[in-house]
């Protein structure tokens, strides 16, 4: 082969390379971020509603059809939710297992029934489902439990097409006065490093739990914001829905 047709060769093979390069980068450099709220509706759901519309920014919600049937109000606020375009509702059983779990999953037909029941009253799109008081997950061959009282519930549910999901951090809150327990850089670092570590259920997905005392204070001086703010900017992190998460 003579010099320049080599020369053209290499450095084709070259910028091929590079671009290859290039795209790989781009593809694994993402992080998923998920941000779920559990147990509305509730008092507080129409602030959050407001705020997403006007952040435009995916959330999933996890609705308990016991707090939807309570009265008009909240009906009313389940209503915005349908309606609004960046909030996708998913399944958290009817009952929310009246808060007594252990007796809960302890019936295995009368659990899986709650939740199936609140799937159809509440009509929902996806067969997507957290169970109540459980971080425990059913998505293809993967799976994960935080205990035994649960298993067979979850076993079930995805037996019926459910898929199973928990989450991978919690911001949690003081129960007296709804302040955060970590703070906002806290959050954000821990999430920062879920991004590229092997911890998460999925790697380069993190879901977060979030609880709607988030919502108690304006949304300019909330912390949730300021966590949003740092996270946004960056390309790197993108905001998605629950029924985006790979399997
Ligand atoms: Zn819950």
């Amino acid at each position: 082969m003579n010099k320049p047709v080599t020369l053209i060769i290499s450095v084709f093979t070259m910028v091929f390379s590079l671009a290859n390069a290039q795209k790989n980068t781009t593809s694994s450099d993402k992080c998923y971020i998920y941000l779920t709220f559990d147990d509305g509706p509730l008092n507080g759901s129409e602030n959050i509603n407001t705020i997403i519309l006007q952040e435009k920014i995916k959330i999933s919600v996890f609705m308990v059809g016991e707090h939807v049937i309570k009265d008009k109000q909240m009906d009313t606020y389940a209503k915005y939710y349908d309606e609004n375009p960046y909030i996708d509702e998913y399944n958290h059983s009817f009952s929310h297992a009246n808060n007594h779990y252990e007796s809960f999953y302890s019936n295995v037909d009368k659990s899986v029934n709650d939740i199936v029941y609140n799937q159809s009253l509440l009509k929902l799109l996806y067969k997507i489902v957290r169970l109540p008081g459980r971080n425990m997950w059913r998505l293809g061959e993967k799976s994960k439990n935080d205990g035994a009282s649960g298993i067979q519930t979850a076993d079930q549910l995805a037996k019926l097409g459910y898929k199973v999901v928990g989450w991978d951090i919690e911001w949690q809150h003081r129960p007296s006065d709804g302040t955060p327990i970590q703070s906002v850089d806290e959050m954000y670092n821990s999430v920062k490093n879920l991004c590229s570590s092997d911890k998460t259920f999925t790697k380069n997905n993190v879901v977060m739990l979030i609880h709607d005392e988030m919502f108690q204070k304006t949304w300019e001086e909330s912390e949730l914001k300021q966590l949003i703010d740092l996270l946004r900017p960056d390309s790197h992190y993108i905001f998605e829905q629950m029924k985006f998460y790979p399997q």
